[in-house]
């Protein structure tokens, strides 16, 4: 599982930071979080694939998070996408699209769902993995989302294995699904005897743009790492607070109270020619905290 972000900047491009767009790779699979207008470019300048997008989750509706969108859902065309899209979003976003298509400045040409989010809680869900919403604290609605892996089999050891004599085959796919299985000499083997315990899943938060709030600390609560917006420092806390956004130290305070592992802060105001002052400030609060780059990658 790795983390890719691709546009660090809050607002307005730069020349250093992209607006925003993160991505999830998981799994082969990949999960966009923010469509800002460079995140073509910037999928394309990563090693992640077009035909591997699984679902988009765009948290408001600012520019600065949306107008990629519309470029990035037509390209899927290009590329001769066929699978099902799912998009999760405000409301309003369902019309946004409808306006593309209609005036025909967007054509899709694979099943697309767009889903506008009305109340929090679980959103999507497989065998593998739950995505969490909930509501933000900006200044239009919001939202913030948790990826949460469901706990993974244990190890498989495999030597163990050897020693007992467990064939090469599907008698070891049983085991490491937690069953016991029956080999053809007659023994039985419990799961417990080459699996390790069950691993906790690994998760992730996306909460921009946002004050500090409980919403938050509810959404990210002891998640391995959380995206977090900084837009400011310390210096423009009144800001922050009658713009709807957070100081490094707000993020910092966020990531505390969340129990979190690590924290990356994303969404820097283009003020700040050396953002480097707003990880110091974070750190003072919060230890385990990076600040995003465009196009730097956090394994998770
Ligand atoms: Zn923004
Ligand atoms: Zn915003």
């Amino acid at each position: 599982m790795r983390l890719f972000t691709l546009g660090t900047g809050a607002g307005r491009p730069t020349l250093h930071r992209h607006t925003s767009a993160t991505a999830l790779e998981y799994e082969g699979e990949v999960f966009l979080f923010d469509c800002g207008e460079s995140v073509q470019l910037q999928l394309v300048r990563s090693p992640l694939k077009w035909g591997k997008m699984r679902a988009i989750f765009v948290g408001h509706l600012h520019g600065d998070h949306l107008f990629g969108l519309p470029g990035l859902l037509g390209t899927l065309s290009l590329v001769d996408r066929k699978e099902p899209l799912q998009v999760f979003g405000p409301v309003g976003l369902k019309e946004y699209l409808r306006v593309h298509l209609e005036i025909k400045s967007l054509w899709i040409n694979y099943p697309l769902e767009v889903i506008e989010i009305e109340k929090p809680g679980l959103i999507l869900e497989t065998e593998r993995y739950q995505v969490f919403t909930g509501p933000l604290g900006h200044i239009i609605p919001c939202w913030g989302y948790a990826f949460r892996e469901k706990p993974r089999p244990g190890v498989f050891n495999d030597s163990k294995a050897r020693a007992l004599g467990i064939p090469e085959g599907p008698e070891r796919m049983e085991l490491v699904q937690g069953r016991s299985v029956t080999l053809p000499d007659g023994r039985l083997i419990q799961a417990s005897e080459v699996v390790g315990p069950s691993r906790p899943g690994r998760s992730f938060a996306y909460c921009l743009d946002t004050r500090p709030c409980e919403e938050v600390v509810a959404l990210a609560r002891g998640v391995d790492l959380m995206v977090h917006e900084a837009t400011f420092g310390r210096e423009l806390q009144a800001d922050a607070q009658q713009w709807g956004h957070s100081t490094a130290a707000d993020a910092a305070r966020m990531a505390r109270e969340s129990g979190v592992k690590r924290l990356v802060l994303t969404h820097i105001s283009q003020r700040y020619s050396d953002p480097q002052v707003l990880l110091h400030e974070a750190k003072e609060v919060f230890p385990e905290v990076e600040l995003a780059e465009d196009l730097q990658v956090f394994p998770v």
